[in-house]
């Protein structure tokens, strides 16, 4: 399980999260939405600490993300090594795919398990074939990023992020920076793994997609959870004003 305990997180006297509490449970899909600005690329990467919350803490799988507890409880910065080898167990996907554009498909999918040590490279290989099939892009291994459709480099960005076999995945706004006739090809990937039991945190604008695919949904405003439930609560019975304005907006 993902656990997020009281986290804030401030820049200056500008309060981005405001004591976000949330779990998610292993196999379960949470989508975030809200406003723009209201803090959720901020949380997500909280969750794998590329931000330091000013209080509050994150665990995968009951361990602490980033720190651990020093003498009296007290909260300390692990090394650098050791947050990069825990952030290597939690999938990221940007907006952006974020590729290596020297490599190649295969290559980019087969890198993170070789360089982290956990695969030879053959073996790397072959795992990011399978992947690479899963996401539908077996026939384009050979190629580089910059050769291929956004939507299929996001793909690839999927296929990256599941060689690591994390614990959980995170997305933010994976379908954001996408021609519209490219969203679907994406979603459709990211359906599948949400019914193959992945454990997945996805923050999206696409409602239709949320209410397809999250067990639960987080609204989010000025970096406090407002509400959350199953959709048919929180999308078509919301109960506070915030939600009923910000849906009223994206619906
Ligand atoms: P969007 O839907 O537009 O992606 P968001 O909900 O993801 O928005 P965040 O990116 O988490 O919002 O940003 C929340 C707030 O924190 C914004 O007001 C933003 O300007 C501010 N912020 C984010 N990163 C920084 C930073 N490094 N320094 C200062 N302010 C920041
Ligand atoms: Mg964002």
């Amino acid at each position: 399980a993902l656990e997020v305990h009281d986290v804030h997180k401030w820049y200056g006297t500008h309060r981005v999260l405001d004591g976000i509490d949330l779990t998610v449970r292993p196999g379960e899909v949470t989508v975030v939405i809200g406003p723009s600005g209201s803090g959720k690329s901020t949380l997500l990467r909280v969750v794998n600490h590329l931000e330091k919350p000013e209080i509050g803490h994150v665990s995968v799988g009951g361990e602490l993300i980033g720190v651990r507890r020093g003498s009296g409880g007290r909260l300390k910065e692990l090394s650098e090594r050791a947050i990069l080898a825990q952030r290597s167990r939690i999938g990221f996907v940007f907006q952006n795919f974020n590729l290596f554009p020297h490599l190649t498909v295969l290559d980019n999918v087969a890198a993170a398990p070789v360089a982290t040590g956990r695969l030879p490279r053959t073996e790397a290989r072959a795992l990011a074939r399978e992947l690479l099939t899963r996401v539908g892009l077996e026939d384009r291994t050979d190629a580089y990023p910059r050769q291929l459709s956004g939507g299929q480099q996001q793909r690839v960005a999927i296929a990256r992020a599941l060689a690591l076999r994390p614990g959980i995945i995170l997305f933010d706004e994976p379908t954001s920076a996408l021609d519209p006739e490219l969203v679907g090809e994406v979603l459709s990937v990211i359906k599948d793994l949400a019914s193959s039991g992945t454990t997945l945190l996805i923050v999206t604008h696409e409602i239709g997609f949320a209410r397809e695919v999250a067990d639960r949904i987080v609204f989010i405003d000025g970096g406090r959870i407002v509400e959350q439930g199953p959709p048919a609560e929180v999308l078509d019975h919301p109960r506070h004003e915030r939600t009923r304005d910000f849906l009223g907006k994206v619906l």
